[in-house]
């Protein structure tokens, strides 16, 4: 049966998550994002630092009038896990609730290895990540967890994992599960590129928006869609396959089956590809030489640095990307006129100024006037640790609510 939670109770509990959303938040700031009177902040924030659930923290730097004080959850309230389990990599960082990192780690993923023997790694390397953080391990309070394949969030199962000799390892794992019997922990399981705008929103170029994409691009394409400050997830919870928008109708055949997506034609290795072709058809360029004279060993960095030296094949290949990215964009302009595209992932990392360049100019070519001048369009200043970042963020928004019904018992 639902426990009845007072009046006063709720407007706590509003106020703890509001602090758990914003860490170092000022009273103020609290009055005007919660509508409540300072005066009703003050009685319910001295009635959480009461019950031990808060601290405050003065500001060094010396302000004129009053100083400001930041409020930040209790960091002796439990810490959680963020797992980024990449195609790649596997990333893992141990916080406190309020996201501060007290521990990470970060390991080649060796899907080669199957799926039982990825998690087995996995599992240690949560153990060694936990011990070195100093944190005991029943203060351990929840691990979220970000994956790359299909994902049902509701039922924490992966359904699908569409990589090359991956496929049979991931279908349908109820990964949730498997995690929780092992590490004796709630566990949150989200689409990787969800768990990166996660991070965009709290710790990024997000903080202050409201309606914005964040937009990924690396091995993979994929986008998040965020309304009024919240993720929208769709009917069934696919929402955000940027990856799958029909960029030429008469594009290549893809994995999804559908063609000219814009997958097929725009990530870092299918740039990759286009740079290796040109070379073995002797198409001169500044990347081979970059490469040490191996076509294998071309990465996206390399060919964002031949661009930078004028490398024409460099540039056109960056440059062609750029422009299906900037197609896709201008549909999401015109179809949700959001307040700003937020571009992140290897692919911005490596070329950053010249991507934004011509998706900018593709934008403004093919949205719709209104939309296209309104709209801002952003780097994602974060790096490769946001999917562990915001799975972490993530798992504790879901906690909060019980942490502090727990404490009422
Ligand atoms: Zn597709």
């Amino acid at each position: 049966m639902p426990r009845v939670v007072r009046k006063s109770s709720q407007t706590e509990l509003t106020i703890f998550k509001l602090i758990q959303a914003t860490p170092s938040i000022s009273r103020v700031e609290l009055s005007k994002l919660s509508g409540l009177s300072s005066a009703a902040i003050t009685g319910v924030v001295s009635s959480l630092i009461q019950k031990g659930f808060l601290v405050e923290e003065r500001a060094s730097a010396k302000v004129i009038g009053r100083k400001r004080v930041g409020l930040s959850l209790r960091s002796s309230l439990g810490c959680v896990i963020g797992i980024d389990l990449g195609t790649f990599n596997l990333r893992i960082v141990v916080t406190d609730l309020n996201g501060e990192i007290l521990a990470s780690r970060q390991e080649r993923t060796e899907m080669g290895r199957g799926r039982e023997g990825v998690l087995d790694r996995c599992f240690s390397l949560v153990r060694e990540t936990l011990a070195s953080s100093g944190v005991r391990p029943d203060e351990l309070l929840g691990i979220g967890v970000a994956f790359s394949g299909v994902i049902d969030v509701q039922h924490g199962r992966i359904l699908s994992y569409p990589r090359l000799g991956q496929v049979e390892q991931w279908r349908n794992v109820p990964l949730k599960e498997i995690i929780e019997d092992e590490l004796g922990v709630p566990c949150l399981l989200e689409d990787s590129v969800r768990a990166v705008a996660t991070s965009e929103k709290y710790l990024g170029a997000g903080h202050a928006l409201k309606d914005f994409v964040y937009v990924d691009v690396g091995m993979g394409v994929g986008a998040s869609i965020f309304i009024d400050g919240k993720i929208y997830r769709g009917y069934n919870g696919s929402a955000g396959e940027f990856g799958h928008m029909t960029v030429d109708v008469d594009g290549p055949l893809y994995c999804c089956g559908s063609n000219g997506c814009l997958e097929a034609l725009a990530t870092c290795t299918t740039i990759i590809e286009t740079v290796q072709t040109a070379i073995e058809k002797g198409v001169p360029t500044k990347t081979l030489e970059l490469a040490g004279g191996n076509p294998a060993a071309i990465t996206i960095e390399i060919i964002a640095q031949a661009a930078e030296q004028n490398d024409s094949l460099a540039y056109r290949a960056l440059s062609e990307a750029a422009s299906h990215i900037g197609a896709a964009a201008a549909d999401l302009v015109n179809l949700l006129n959001p307040q700003a595209i937020i571009f992140g992932g290897a692919l911005f990392r490596s070329a950053p100024g010249l991507l934004l360049e011509q998706v900018r100019r593709v934008v403004r070519h093919r949205a719709m006037e209104k939309s296209a001048n309104d709209v801002t369009l952003l780097i994602s200043p974060l790096l490769s640790d946001a999917g562990s970042r915001g799975m972490a963020r993530l798992v504790a928004a879901e906690l909060v609510d019980s942490i502090y019904m727990n404490s009422q018992a």
